[in-house]
């Protein structure tokens, strides 16, 4: 099976001059849903993962089952607002802008291995700043998993630099 088939390729959204890539399909079809959650799970089956973290939304889709299948537990990472007790923040530059993202500031304990999951690597502000957040906490980021990579913004091979683990299904 060709995970490559089940991503739409929408030209011009959300804004002119983008390719968004959609995953949506791999999400409703049986057999691809599973063979991406067995692929990210088969990356971090050895690396002894006890958390699995996932930025919003489309995190959580991949980061669940995959959590699961590790016998792990799993953290959201979201937008400024939406989690009810103490959080820790993070902020990161965007082309035009910033954006924020929080975690519960009891997510992650000290020494816990942690696998980020998210849909797509663009730039990396995102999985960047979830990792800063980890590891203020005294995670240990293990693993970082996507399943499509953006390759020529290049943030996996700024990622591996720094000595990640970084494991991506498809690239773009
Ligand atoms: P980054 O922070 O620039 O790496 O952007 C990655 C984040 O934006 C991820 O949480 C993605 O879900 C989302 N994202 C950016 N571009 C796309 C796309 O083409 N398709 C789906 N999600 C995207």
């Amino acid at each position: 099976m060709d995970l490559k088939d089940y991503v739409a390729s929408i030209p011009g959204f959300p804004k002119e001059g983008i390719i968004f890539r959609d995953v949506t399909p791999m999400l409703q079809n049986a057999e691809a849903f599973k063979e991406s959650v067995k692929q990210i799970s088969d990356f971090a089956k050895d690396l002894n993962i006890d958390v699995v973290a996932g930025p919003e939304a489309r995190g959580f889709l991949f980061g669940c089952p995959v959590a699961i299948e590790l016998g792990a537990g799993f953290v959201p990472v979201r937008k400024p607002g939406k989690l009810p007790r103490e959080v820790v923040s993070k902020s990161y530059d965007l082309e035009y802008g910033s954006n924020e993202i929080q975690m519960h500031k009891d997510a992650i304990k000290k020494g816990d291995r942690v696998l980020v999951v998210d849909d797509l690597l663009a730039t990396g502000g995102t999985v960047e700043a979830a990792i800063d957040l980890i590891e203020e906490m005294g995670g240990i980021v293990a693993g970082v998993a996507f399943v499509i990579e953006l390759k020529d913004l290049k943030a996996a091979d700024r990622l591996k630099a720094k000595g990640y683990n970084v494991c991506s299904l498809l690239s773009y």
